[in-house]
């Protein structure tokens, strides 16, 4: 009898013991009175967070003008008490949280850049409990969680081995093709591990992503004789031609599985409502994560685009010299990568979740700036910045909802201690 009990014990005291190293060493970590007490401060500061996701959205930047932006945010980091707190070649803000200086870099991302032209309104709308504004959940409210993140360090004094380099990086939405952390990662060979941040899509909890869906996109330009709409008559349009071009794109089945999409995002072309087009061009957007279906539904695009403009000729009995032909340019390519499940540093960061009692989430594929990292080879993984949200990259609809939003800030400080690891109680896990 007392064998058996003393056997459950046993038991129950080994089923209690993390199950590997990362939640060993997280474990140890979240039991520091510092740690502690830098996780009080998210919580405790959480409105403070929230009052600058919504600060940092009010000041627009889109893609590719994201100064504002960025010399505002680097002020706050410079608050935050980040050291060597300055803008890169690409217009990056960077700043620096020092540790012991023996261990490895890590790096904090969230990426400035909205995907809503200078003139979109940004005024906040509350209803049941959400804030509705374009830009607030991607990626306002990273680049809040990221601003937390440094404060609470350095409230509680907490001492990394490993620096922890801040990025505030632009580019990483539509047309930007990740221009910010490409840049990054061409200028810092020495980074061991990357955390990006991005809204976690209509979420309870805060997953964490491992895979990168990579892209490939395009603009095609279609270009005819031109002409009057009435003396012209029977001359091929651009425009018309693009109708059709978009009409076959349309027709492209794909698998569920894998998961492949694409998208005509912007059609422009013509001159006036009397001339018969002389020129149009679309956007397109393909993605998947996986590289082999991806290829095939570009070729099926670009199969759509010759037919297309091979019909419009054919309608109108185009004669040489008077044809509608159509060009094709890349304008995005980001490479598709992927982490293994049991990689370090999704286990490190899965840790933080479950030595603070909460579910292990892991998320399905997203296009992110992690991408361009897992490309490369070096270990990378997207978070969440905390709260619920919905409605990305639409003006009328994004949301974001401040319900128990600061675990978000503390599973990110807790993988990023996890990472760099901390003086004296624990070696970087990131190598
Ligand atoms: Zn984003």
């Amino acid at each position: 009898m007392k064998h058996m009990l003393l056997s459950l014990a046993i038991g129950a005291a080994y089923a209690a013991l993390p199950a590997h190293a990362q939640e060993q060493d997280m474990a140890r970590i979240a039991a520091q009175p510092a740690v502690k007490q830098a996780l009080a401060y998210l919580e405790k500061n959480e409105t403070t967070t929230t009052a600058n996701t919504l600060a940092i959205n009010a000041i627009p930047a889109p893609t590719f003008a994201e100064g504002a932006r960025a010399r505002d945010y680097a002020e706050r980091l410079k608050a935050a008490g980040l050291q060597d707190v300055q803008l890169d070649g690409a217009g990056n803000v960077l700043g620096t949280y020092r540790g012991s200086g023996k261990g490895p870099l890590v790096v904090l991302a969230a990426h400035l850049d909205t995907v809503y032209p200078a003139a979109t309104d940004l005024t906040v709308r509350e209803k049941d409990g959400r804030y509705y504004a374009p830009g607030i959940a991607d990626n306002a409210r990273s680049l809040a969680a990221m601003l937390a993140v440094a404060h609470a360090l350095r409230d509680a004094r907490i001492r990394t081995v490993g620096d922890v380099l801040f990025v505030a990086n632009v580019g990483e939405e539509g047309l930007g093709d990740l221009k910010g952390v490409k840049h990054l990662f061409s200028q810092r060979k020495d980074i061991k591990a990357f955390v990006g941040l991005e809204p976690a899509l209509g979420a309870d909890g805060d997953p964490v992503t491992y895979i990168g869906t990579g892209s490939r996109r395009f603009k095609a330009t279609i270009r005819g004789p031109g002409g009057h709409s009435y003396e012209g008559f029977g001359l091929p349009s651009a425009v018309h031609a693009a109708g059709r071009v978009i009409a076959r794109i349309d027709d492209i089945r794909v698998p569920l599985q894998p998961k492949v999409t694409f998208n005509v995002g912007v059609v422009q072309g013509g001159q006036s409502v009397n001339s018969i087009s002389a020129e149009s061009s679309m956007l397109i957007d393909i993605r998947s994560a996986d590289a082999a279906v991806l290829a095939k539904v570009e070729q099926q695009i670009k199969d759509a685009i010759q037919q297309g403009v091979a019909d419009t000729n054919q309608r109108w009995n185009a004669s040489a010299g008077n044809t509608i032909s159509a060009e094709l340019t890349l304008i995005g390519d980001r490479p598709a990568g992927q982490m293994g499940k049991d990689a370090f540093i999704v286990k490190t960061a899965l840790a933080a979740a479950t030595v603070q009692g909460r579910p292990a989430l892991l998320d399905s594929a997203h296009s992110t700036d992690a991408n361009l990292p897992m490309s490369l080879g070096v270990p990378a993984i997207t978070m969440s910045g905390g709260g619920s949200s919905g409605g990305y990259h639409s003006e009328k609809l994004e949301w974001w909802s401040a319900r128990n939003a600061h675990t978000g800030p503390q599973n990110v400080m807790l993988t990023i201690l996890g990472l760099a690891g901390m003086d004296g109680v624990s070696a970087p896990l990131a190598k």
